[in-house]
């Protein structure tokens, strides 16, 4: 069922998503060659500390995973495409970095992720950057009263094939309210015009996920939750919690 969520309601969730724009610019200023993965975890904790928010990533147990996630943050370096633990890993010259955050402040959700590289960039990864974000932000375009989840997914997919990059299947945007996955799934490949109509008060995470050779097969690691592209290509991710208006798409994780 799709929770169609009060304009007070929105304001809240507002809230909650500045916390998570102001984690990710936290840990983006804090990644540099040299850092482990386990310091912007860290760092990202002191954020949610300092807002008075929660994490809905920590403790987070689907029924699929072995373990309950065991940090604020996923952070996925090269060839992880999502939610990679954040462990001893030191970051290298040139990695490509995806972090992924959320923070629940008076029991509303925001969830949204960034890629970045640190050190000297290969100019091949600032373009499947890039492309995530154009992609990102064709779906938000497509988040429009009247249209449908399908052209959402259309606008990403559209955006991620015509540059040559492929799709892990089976991962996808979502619903967001109260809690972190909430009815309807925005898949990131879709037919224009199918799917939920968007109504005001609706609340999706749009997360398009790249894969740099344009292979869409991926795997999960022996962690249990870490997702690798097949062919060890590099990968990136960008996320925005996103409120369906009357007055258009308002970005709710930006500070
Ligand atoms: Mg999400």
């Amino acid at each position: 069922m799709v929770d169609i969520k009060t304009d007070a309601s929105l304001e809240s969730m507002r809230a909650a998503g500045r916390v998570v724009a102001q984690t990710l610019t936290a840990v983006r200023e804090a990644a540099a060659v040299g850092v482990p993965l386990t310091e912007l975890d860290e760092t990202a904790r002191a954020v949610l500390r300092e807002a008075g928010a929660g994490s809905p990533f920590l403790g987070y147990h689907p029924s699929w995973a072995p373990t309950p996630f065991p940090a604020v943050i996923c952070a996925s370096v090269n060839d992880a495409i999502v939610h990679g633990i954040p462990g001893s890993y030191r970051l290298r010259d040139g990695d490509l970095v995806s972090i992924d955050s959320g923070a629940t402040l008076d029991g509303w959700v925001g969830d949204a992720a960034i890629s970045f590289t640190v050190g000297r960039a290969r100019p091949e990864d600032l373009r499947l950057i890039d492309t995530a974000n154009e992609a990102l932000a064709a779906g938000i375009a497509a988040a429009v009263v009247g249209n449908r989840i399908g052209d959402i997914a259309h606008a990403v997919g559209r955006v991620c094939r015509a540059a040559g990059f492929g799709i892990p299947g089976g991962f996808g945007g979502h619903g967001v309210g109260r809690t972190m996955h909430e009815d309807p799934g925005v898949p990131n490949e879709g037919r224009p015009g199918r799917g939920v109509a968007l109504r005001h008060g609706m609340v999706l995470a749009i997360e398009p996920m790249l894969i740099g050779s344009g292979t869409d097969r991926h795997f999960t690691t022996r962690d249990g939750w870490t997702i690798r592209t097949l062919d060890s290509s590099r990968a990136s991710h960008a996320e925005h919690t996103v409120a369906i208006t009357d007055d258009g798409p308002r970005i709710l994780t930006q500070l």
